[in-house]
């Protein structure tokens, strides 16, 4: 089943609504016919911790290779695979893309569409738990932002940070609906 690439600047809200949706997901496949599981991959769960990304050679690197090796490990026909981690390189997000497309599974890009100034006030309440501010400042000036007219980026959904939570129904319909679809035959 599908690959759901989040990705947003630091503390834009990307683990809430990677939550927000394996709980979505999960509700549906409990009260619809369909039985799948859900993987949730972030830093959280692979151990990475926020030290990392000081050291953009080498630690980042290598959490960047980690994320995509769960990815390569749990992606299947069977289950929803959530990767929620920054994702801000663009050939990184194509690399993902590539993983879904080598066993035949859709994907779709979240995009955490928060204002820097907003996603920096929720940074620093994390105290403790957020980014240096250089560090923030960093990675939000290597973000690139993803674009639909690129395949990999494609379909492409903004989540709203003013949406406390807004409806995954659109999500649902364009991965898992899509799959239920017979072959288009009219090419
Ligand atoms: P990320 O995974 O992008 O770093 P998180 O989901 O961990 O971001 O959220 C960063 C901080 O912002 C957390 O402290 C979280 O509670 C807060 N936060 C997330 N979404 C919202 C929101 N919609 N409104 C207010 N605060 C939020
Ligand atoms: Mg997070």
């Amino acid at each position: 089943m599908p690959l759901i690439i989040i990705c947003g600047i630091p503390s834009s809200g990307k683990t809430t609504r990677a939550k927000q949706i394996t709980q979505y997901f999960l509700n549906r496949f409990s009260t619809q016919e369909k039985i799948g599981n859900v993987h949730l991959i972030n830093d959280e769960s692979l151990g990475i911790t926020k030290d990392s990304y000081r050291d953009t050679r080498v630690e980042e690197k290598k959490a960047r290779a980690s994320l995509i090796s769960a990815v390569e490990r749990l992606v299947s026909k069977e289950d929803v695979v959530i990767a929620d981690g920054m994702n801000y390189i663009k050939g990184y997000r194509y690399q993902l893309y590539c993983i879904a497309r080598a066993v035949g599974t859709p994907h779709c890009v979240i995009y955490c569409g928060t204002p820097i100034e907003i996603a920096r006030e929720w940074n620093s309440n994390r105290g403790e738990e957020g980014y240096e501010a250089t560090i923030f400042d960093e990675l939000v000036s290597r973000f690139e932002e993803p674009d639909d007219r690129n395949r990999w980026d494609s379909p492409l959904f903004t989540v709203l940070y003013d949406d406390p939570v807004p409806s995954y129904d659109g999500i649902w319909d364009a991965i898992i609906v899509k799959k239920a679809k017979p072959p288009n035959l009219s090419t």
